[in-house]
Formats: structure tokens, C-alpha cells, sequence
């Protein structure tokens, strides 16, 4: 799978980080791909990404980079996914929705509304004799599926249609302020959801599946391009976050679909006609379709800026061989290595919203 895109952005350094533990920024810019990174042991780790976001960058920046293309390609019914993954805190959410769907100053908004726009755009248009049918589910996983606006989803497949989440509402979308209403209910829900499965919002996955269905006129051939988002649950280890009983039980199980998560990726990336371990977990059975085959993948790993909280989840996410001139596709590429499980060593990087970034 050569189609996958990994990304880094880092948010700016939170009031906690600078004032209460008086962390600075521990990471120079070399260019738009690469960085160098000075841990706790003051030790100088080269990193390189296909693209690296650095503190200021804008929301619109990454949305033309990461999905653009991943969006462009769904209309003409290639499957893509979007993966924002990260510590509790690292900006997964922000990156994903922005600050609010609706009513949301243009700067701030999230890769979802720019998707959205994005897809409406590419179908507005499209020739006239291509016409377009788009939906939208959104469902939590933390073990069970949570439908979110009704509970007890099942995956099942289905030849033509590939994996469905069958029970997920799917809603029929017109336009952008349609699909903008239902996600910003869906991401409601998705707090309501939570509160009634007790599980906290760093220990699920939120996915939102965006099907486009296009029928050509001429031929009246129907084909459909999926287009996932997963906001992935924090990255922290279980234990380290004081979970207990069923809680503990839960958070394991979302450590465990990290992991798959990984493993499934890792066998894409570098397998040779290998198995994929897509059963593994919910959410990759989920992914299965948008990860597999043609499609396009673009993960986002969200970190802090500061070596404390982020130098753990960059050392395991990705190893870096330094760039050279060759003409070797894979020199200096980043390579998914674990995407689940990392050992934090502390939980500061995470905030409440009285801890926001500057
Ligand atoms: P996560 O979803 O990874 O737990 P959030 O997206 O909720 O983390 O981000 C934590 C805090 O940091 C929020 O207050 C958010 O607004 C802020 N934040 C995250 N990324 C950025 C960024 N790139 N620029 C400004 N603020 C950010
Ligand atoms: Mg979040």
C-alpha cells in the first residue's frame, strides 16, 4: 500500500505546559518534512514525515495536504480513510471537528466541515450526467459500537457493498448545511453516548463514515466511493490513568484496537500479498474497505510540543531513516512501526478546557 500519507502537527504549548511545568518547545524546524526533536535526556532525534505541521499552521493547511486529494478521489469512488491519533490532549479532536461545527470562524474549522465542503464541491461540479446520493453514520467504538443516535450496531459484509455497519443510521445528506447539522448532532451525541456508557471520550474511537454513491446516466453504472474519518481514542497507556473494573477492562480493549490498528497498517505498508489481520478488532473490520486495496490513507499524529508528552509517542509511532538522495521510494519515508500502546510515561499532556493552547 503505497497510498498512505503520515503526518505530524504540533499544537502550541498549553498554559499547564508552560506555567505549570514550564515546559518549552523542544522541537526545530529543519523544513516542511522534517524536524529535529531533543528529549527529556536532551538527546537530538531526527523525524521525518511527508508532512510536518508545526505549531502555526493553519487548519485549512493540513485539511489541503491530508484530505484534499483523499476527497477528490471519493467522488470518482475510491475509498479513503482519515486518522487523527495521538495522546489525550494533542489536538486529535481539534484537528478533526475544529471548535465547533456549526457557526465556526473559518480558521478554526476542523477537517470534517472542510470535508464536507470539499465533497460538495467536487459533486456540484461533476458533469450532469453523473448524478450523486451522499450519506453519513457516525458511530462510537470502545468495544461495543454505539450507534450515534441509536445503540447496537453490527458489522457485517457484504459483497457488493463491502462492510456495513448494519443498525448505523445512515443519513441521507443533500448539501453542506444538511451534513453540517448532522454531525455537529452526531458530535452531541457523541458526548451523550459517552456520559451513558461511562466511558470517557480519550477512550473511544469516533468514526464518521461518509458514503458517495455516484450513478452515471449514460451507462447507469452505480458506483460508491467510502470516505472514513476516525478521531482515534488517546494513545496513553491504561494504567497510567488510574482505570479500574470495567472502565479498565474498556480502555484495554480500546489499547487493543490501537494495536490492531497498527498491525493492520504495518501488514499494508509492508506486506507482500501477506495476510491483514482486519478481524483483530472492530474498528479494523470497520476500516477494512477504506484501508484495503486502491484506496488512500492519511494519518495525522497529533502531538505537544514539549518533550515530556510527546517524544514517547513519535519514538514508537514511526522509525526515521535519514533522508538521503537516492531515488529509493521508501528513503526517508516515515514508517509506521506501533500505532497502539505507548508507554507515556506521564499524563500532563492532558487538559480541560481551562488548559487550552494560547
Ligand atoms: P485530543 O482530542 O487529542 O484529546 P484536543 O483536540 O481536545 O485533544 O486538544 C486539546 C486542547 O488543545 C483543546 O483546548 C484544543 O482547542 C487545543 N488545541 C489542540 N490543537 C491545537 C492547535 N493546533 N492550535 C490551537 N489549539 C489547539
Ligand atoms: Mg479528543
Amino acid at each position: 500500500m503505497s497510498n498512505v500519507t503520515v503526518c505530524v502537527r504540533f499544537r502550541p504549548l498549553s498554559l499547564k505546559e508552560k506555567k505549570v511545568h514550564g515546559d518549552s518547545v523542544c522541537i526545530t524546524c529543519l523544513d516542511r518534512e522534517s524536524f529535529i526533536f531533543k528529549d527529556e535526556k536532551e538527546e537530538d532525534l531526527p523525524f521525518c514525515f511527508d508532512r510536518v505541521f508545526y505549531q502555526d499552521s493553519a487548519q485549512a493547511d493540513v485539511y489541503e495536504f491530508l484530505a484534499l486529494p483523499i476527497v477528490q478521489d471519493t467522488v470518482k469512488a475510491i475509498n479513503g480513510t482519515i486518522i487523527t491519533y495521538g495522546q489525550t490532549g494533542a489536538g486529535k479532536t481539534y484537528s478533526m471537528e475544529g471548535l465547533g461545527i456549526l457557526d465556526c470562524d473559518e480558521n478554526k474549522k476542523g477537517l470534517l466541515p472542510r470535508v464536507v465542503d470539499g465533497l460538495f464541491q467536487c459533486i456540484n461540479s461533476s458533469p450532469e450526467d453523473i448524478k450523486y446520493a451522499v450519506k453519513l453514520s457516525m458511530v462510537l467504538v470502545f468495544g461495543y459500537l454505539f450507534d450515534l443516535s441509536k445503540d447496537n450496531v453490527q458489522i457485517k459484509e457484504n459483497k457488493s457493498q463491502g462492510i456495513i455497519l448494519s443498525g448505523a443510521s445512515e443519513m441521507p445528506i443533500l448539501n453542506t448545511e444538511e451534513a453540517l447539522k448532522c454531525l455537529s448532532r452526531g458530535i452531541s451525541n457523541r458526548a451523550v453516548g459517552e456520559t451513558q456508557m461511562n466511558v470517557s471520550s480519550s477512550r473511544s474511537h469516533c468514526v464518521y463514515v461518509f458514503s458517495v454513491q455516484r450513478e452515471s446516466a449514460i451507462d447507469k453504472r452505480v458506483k460508491t466511493g467510502k470516505l472514513i474519518l476516525v478521531d482515534l481514542a488517546g494513545s496513553e497507556k491504561v494504567e497510567k490513568t488510574g482505570a479500574e473494573g470495567k472502565v479498565l477492562e474498556e480502555a484495554k480493549n480500546i489499547n487493543k484496537s490501537l494495536s490492531s490498528l497498527g498491525n493492520v497498517i504495518n501488514a499494508l505498508t509492508n506486506g507482500r500479498g501477506n495476510h491483514i489481520p482486519y478481524r483483530d478488532s472492530k474498528l479494523t473490520r470497520i476500516l477494512q474497505d477504506a484501508l484495503g486495496g486502491n484506496s488512500r490513507t492519511a494519518l495525522l499524529c497529533c502531538c505537544s510540543p514539549s518533550s515530556s508528552n510527546a517524544s514517547e509517542s513519535l519514538t514508537k509511532l514511526i522509525k526515521t531513516p535519514p533522508r538521503t538522495n537516492t531515488n529509493d521510494a521508501n528513503d526517508g519515508k516515515a514508517f509506521l512501526l506501533q500505532v497502539g500502546d505507548h508507554q507515556i510515561e506521564n499524563n500532563s499532556c492532558e487538559m480541560t478546557s481551562d488548559d487550552a493552547c494560547e
